[in-house]
């Protein structure tokens, strides 16, 4: 029988009812990912962008949803599962028809394999464009060698996307994004200083070398992909992501307000309102993320669309990360000293914590910057 997306979907919104967890303390936050993730393999949604015999490809949108409902039972996982997504769709949609991409995609899809990103780089900051180490070549054989600030969940993923540079015949540098298997990859864990936030994903610095063969670059250069595909999801699937974490924030406030509303009727009457600009921050996130949806759908090649819409996609970053953390504090604000404590049912502890990733990752301040620079060529239109 052929799986619709709504089905799909609809699981993804059931999932918390699949995983055999009894209570959540704060030192669950790994173990609990891992359960949502195993579910999520279970349920065969972690490569719901590509087609399979009974299971036509999603839509960005369903995907998002998908995301979306998962953050809402764990920011963390919420995370992988976008960060991963961006990677499959990048494989999907960049992998061509070539003997190694459609073997691979075969084996991943069948076995529902995580992919990690391994875009950022030390020594050129947040700047994915401006990769520092090259590809060698002896033979047929090629290596990369990188050293990577920060990569998730490695100890979960069977492949990752790489940027690199490759030497060309005129002298010149382009920069390539290669498919690599974690079984071809000789890894340097470096420190991990622990997050704020974001605690069920292994997070940590790695070194790494990485052995591939020509096949496994993809025919694409990276700027072509990371403009058409790899940019615009990964802040799509974050903003969903980032969604799901206000909608968990403010359902503890709603909770509250009708379990134990304020005995003085003046104080009830300013929650309720407070709590309804809040939810109006949270339909203005969602009114973004299906405006970029919509946008992402409507064109074949995004970057055909120009410096508008890649300056839309930095702008649905930069403010759902703010509408986020303004949710966040407001809903801490209402719930007081039972939403600043570690546990309990209104607790935001994690909450709170997974937002503050939100502004960090790929720095607001960095995107902004970028935008400034072209906001004189840019005219925003109804
Ligand atoms: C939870 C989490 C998970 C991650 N997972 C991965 C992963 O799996 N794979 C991966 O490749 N990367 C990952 N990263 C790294 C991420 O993608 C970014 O590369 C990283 O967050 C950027 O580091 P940075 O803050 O040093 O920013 P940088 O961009 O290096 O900037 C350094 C500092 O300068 C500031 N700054 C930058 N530009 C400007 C500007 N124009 N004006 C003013 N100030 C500026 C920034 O705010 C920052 O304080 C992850 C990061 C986080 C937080």
């Amino acid at each position: 029988m052929t799986m619709g997306s709504r089905d799909r979907v609809e699981l993804s919104r059931t999932l918390g009812e699949r995983i055999a967890f009894a209570r959540r303390e704060p030192d669950d936050e790994k173990a609990f990912t891992d359960a949502i993730l195993a579910q999520l393999r279970e349920d065969r949604l972690l490569w719901v962008v590509a087609d399979e015999a009974d299971a036509p490809a999603l839509s960005i949108g369903d995907t998002a949803r998908i995301t979306f409902n998962i953050a809402r039972l764990s920011g963390s996982a919420g995370l992988i599962y976008a960060m991963h997504m961006s990677q499959v769709l990048t494989l999907v949609r960049h992998g061509g028809d070539s003997p190694f991409f459609s073997e691979l995609l075969r084996r991943m899809v069948r076995d529902q394999v995580l992919v990690a990103s391994g875009t950022s780089e030390k020594g050129v900051g947040g700047d994915i464009f401006g990769s520092i180490c090259t590809i060698e070549e002896t033979g047929s054989a090629l290596t990369v060698t990188k050293e990577s600030p920060n990569i998730s969940y490695l100890d979960h993923a069977g492949a990752i996307l790489v940027s690199a540079m490759r030497g060309q015949d005129n002298g010149k540098n382009t920069q390539v994004l290669i498919a690599a298997e974690m079984k071809d990859m000789d890894l340097q864990p470096g420190h991990a200083a622990g997050f704020i936030g974001m605690r069920g994903v292994l997070n940590r610095p790695y070194g790494f070398t990485a052995k591939f063969g020509e096949a496994a670059i993809f025919a694409d250069a990276y700027p072509v992909i990371a403009r058409d595909t790899m940019t615009p999801s990964i802040h799509i699937f974050w903003a969903a992501l980032w969604s799901g974490l206000a909608s968990s924030a403010l359902e503890k406030v709603r909770t509250c307000i009708g379990k134990s509303p304020p005995a003085e009727s003046d104080v009830a009457d300013v929650m309720q309102s407070e709590f309804s600009r809040l939810v109006d921050k949270h339909y203005a996130m969602n009114a973004l993320i299906r405006d970029a949806v919509a946008a992402f759908d409507n064109k074949e090649s995004v970057g055909a669309m120009g410096i508008a819409h890649t300056a839309d996609v930095k702008r649905l970053k930069v403010l759902c990360s703010d509408l986020l953390t303004e949710i966040c504090l407001g809903a801490l604000g209402l719930l007081g000293i039972r939403g600043y404590a570690e546990t309990g049912g209104y607790s935001l502890s994690e909450v709170l914590r997974d937002a503050l990733s939100a502004r960090v990752m790929i720095s607001n301040y960095r995107l902004l910057t970028s935008n400034a620079k072209i906001e004189r060529f840019v005219e925003e239109h109804l």
